[in-house]
């Protein structure tokens, strides 16, 4: 990987349920999880159902590296929340039965001390789960932050936090490396014809800006209390704060691909340089 390489790639694009059928194959139906590459590190972000797809990859990078006699990376992996679409594939993230492998995680949308490590604890735990994270055999570290934080995950990029309009609370991310920068906006609500001020300043001149398109602004009136907003209310937040690219995300379980595109192809219409996330897409930056 080329040493200034900065790029987004999405493993799971969808919001709330996992929703794999005939009719959303194209776009993909695992929930939220994406990858960020940053010259020879990466930083993931969430770990929907799409999780399971990246760790196999990344499992077989590190075979690829003990082979070479390189050193293991420590792997990075920051929440926005604990929703179950973004924590559904912790368990099954194939680094975390290596010993040789070190994951990190990052959480700062709940409140207290241990939340990151009280977070996982009482998500795999019986009876919604039959084991807790004591059967991995990598090494785990918790780190917990407050939204406004600003992190430092790995060398070379600074990661920028700041707190969601979310039910239970959400943390959206800034990620700047060499110049650029990458907004990963993500269950968030708003209030029409109100810009989200804190979002604009957030993301102001951002190269690319990954936002909650779960509605469209004429659903909204039927949704406006389930904390999510709309792929219009991104164009216009985009817009106002002269963002370079915009990639609609967390679609809904049940919009199509067809539905998708139609939206994709209106979105392309006042936003030039966007995207509807679909699993496999690689946004470079
Ligand atoms: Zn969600
Ligand atoms: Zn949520």
């Amino acid at each position: 990987m080329a040493i200034d390489t900065f790029n987004v790639r999405f493993w799971g694009a969808r919001g709330t349920l996992a929703s794999t059928s005939l009719d959303t194959g194209k776009y993909g139906g695992n929930t939220a999880c994406i990858e960020v590459t940053c010259g020879d590190e990466v930083l993931i972000f969430d770990a929907g159902s799409g999780l399971r797809g990246l760790g196999s990859k990344l499992a077989r990078e590190a075979r690829r590296a003990d082979k070479k006699g390189e050193k293991r990376k420590k792997l990075n992996l920051l929440f926005t929340h604990c929703h179950y679409d973004h924590i559904s594939g912790l368990p099954f993230f194939e680094p975390f039965f290596d010993k040789k492998t070190t994951v990190k995680l990052w959480s700062g949308h709940l409140p207290g001390p241990d939340k990151t490590k009280r977070m996982v604890h009482e998500y795999m735990r019986s009876p919604f789960f039959p084991v807790g994270p004591e059967v991995f055999t990598s090494k785990l570290e918790y780190q917990d932050f407050e939204p406004g934080d600003v992190l430092k995950p790995i060398r070379g990029a600074t990661v920028q936090t700041m707190s969601l309009n979310h039910h239970d609370g959400c943390v959206g991310y800034r990620i700047d490396f060499q110049g650029r920068s990458i907004c990963f906006i993500t269950d968030t609500t708003h209030i029409p014809d109100k810009p989200d001020a804190g979002i604009i300043e957030f993301t102001a001149g951002a190269d690319l800006m990954i936002y909650d398109a779960t509605y469209t602004d004429s659903e909204f009136p039927m949704f406006w209390n389930f904390g999510h907003s709309t792929w219009e209310e991104g164009a216009r937040l985009a817009k106002a704060a002269g963002v370079k690219r915009y990639c609609m995300f967390h679609h809904r379980p049940s919009r199509t691909d067809e539905a998708l595109d139609e939206i994709r192809n209106q979105c392309k219409d006042v936003f030039r340089r966007s995207w509807a996330a679909y699993e496999g897409l690689v946004i470079k930056v």
